[in-house]
């Protein structure tokens, strides 16, 4: 508890993921790579993030509850809705086609 920060540096790093992954789904070429990476389907990105169920979220690959020191590492981004991202849990990542997590004592 309390390891997350929200600090100016972080919603930066948050609104430009979220304009990242806006330029992504407007190239036809880069679409996919703008998709939810829980469940591979489209996210609405014409709305603010987290104001809808499609709407994007970023979120963390691995949890900052486990890795406070990658919360703010782009490397572990993924665009994800709102909704996905809510109901993932801790420790519940769909990790379809991204290959298995690391095991924790890597
Ligand atoms: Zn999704």
């Amino acid at each position: 508890m309390g390891k997350r920060t929200h600090t100016r540096e972080d919603q930066r790093l948050r609104t430009e993921f979220f304009e990242e992954g806006r330029r992504l789904d407007a190239d036809p070429d880069t679409r996919e790579l703008a998709d939810c990476h829980l469940c591979h389907t489209r996210i609405d990105y014409t709305v603010d993030p987290a104001t809808t169920p499609d709407s994007h979220t970023l979120d963390h690959y691995f949890p900052v509850d486990d890795y406070p020191e990658l919360q703010n590492d782009p490397e572990n981004f993924r665009h994800a809705h709102f909704n996905c991202n809510s109901s993932r849990g801790k420790g519940e990542a769909n990790t379809n086609g991204l290959g298995e997590p690391m095991a924790a004592w890597w």
